[in-house]
């Protein structure tokens, strides 16, 4: 290590307010024309901000001194042996590994509080958007809600609606079902005493027309039996022969392939 290095040393314990003020008048003459030692002391200079906010300044021990600097230099933590040599490299290598190791330690106690920091924020992060999300849901619901039921209205203040009562079939007696409907306002339905459709199965119901069955949509009824839904409707379609229900597997078909549970015609 060069004289000039053993300067560049003492650029963290400038840095952490370390020196004597006479060390430190010396040091900052010396920085002012060692671009090296400059550089070292812009490096530090961000770790060390960052130390004083994460843990207490400390002097450390006398003993603790000694026994640095004997590793360092055999001898060198002797009282007698600082008198006698020369005190400044040993005071500046004392310095600098007091300093690494402050830094050392410092950064990765500041590290694992930024660590901590960062868990905290996204914890409370995914809170917000669960609960933003959740309040998104329960809107979205009552708004489709809140439009069913201003269609289903006015499907029943509709001039050309048509009244379709439907009986329970061999599959499913006791259940019956009416449905309303109008070209251009849709159809509501409600059935009772639906069984419960079995797992991977669901309820499809089916405006019947002289075109074939089209699909209205897909029903479920609650643990009593109810079922109640508005079906947005085509409005091209023929004015309905039947209206039927019947069991198809989960997500539905496009045509009709189960049993029928429920079928009726218009009352004329
Ligand atoms: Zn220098």
């Amino acid at each position: 290590m060069s004289a000039a290095h053993d300067e560049q040393t003492l650029a963290a314990a400038y840095v952490l307010g370390a020196l004597e003020p006479e060390e430190r008048r010396a040091f900052e003459a010396h920085v002012a024309e060692c671009a090296a030692c400059a550089e070292e002391v812009r490096a530090l200079r961000p770790v060390a901000d960052a130390l004083a906010h994460s843990v207490p300044q400390r002097t450390p021990p006398a003993d603790l001194r000694a026994r640095v600097l004997n590793t360092i230099v055999p001898g060198a933590g002797d009282t007698q042996a600082l008198v006698t040599s020369s005190p400044r490299p040993a005071m500046a290598g004392w310095l600098a590994l007091a300093a690494a190791l402050a830094v050392a330690v410092g950064a990765s106690v500041y590290a694992w509080q930024l660590q901590q920091r960062v868990r905290t924020l996204e914890a409370r992060l995914d809170g917000a958007e669960q609960r933003a999300s959740s309040a998104e849901r329960a809107v979205a619901e009552a708004r489709r809600t809140a439009g069913e039921t201003q269609a289903a209205m006015s499907v029943l203040a509709a001039p050309d609606m048509v009244r379709i009562e439907l009986a329970g079939q061999s599959a499913a007696a006791a259940a019956r079902a009416r449905a309303l409907w109008s070209r251009n306002r849709g159809m509501v339905f409600t059935a009772t005493n639906l069984p419960q459709a079995p797992a991977g199965r669901v309820y499809q119901v089916w405006v019947v027309t002289a075109g074939g069955p089209v699909s209205a949509g897909l029903l479920t009824p609650d643990t009593g039996g109810r079922a109640e839904a508005y079906f947005n409707t085509p409005a091209d379609i023929a004015p309905p022969t039947a209206v039927a229900v019947t069991l198809e597997p989960a997500g539905g078909v496009p045509a009709p392939t189960g049993e029928f549970y429920l079928l009726g015609t218009p009352a004329l």
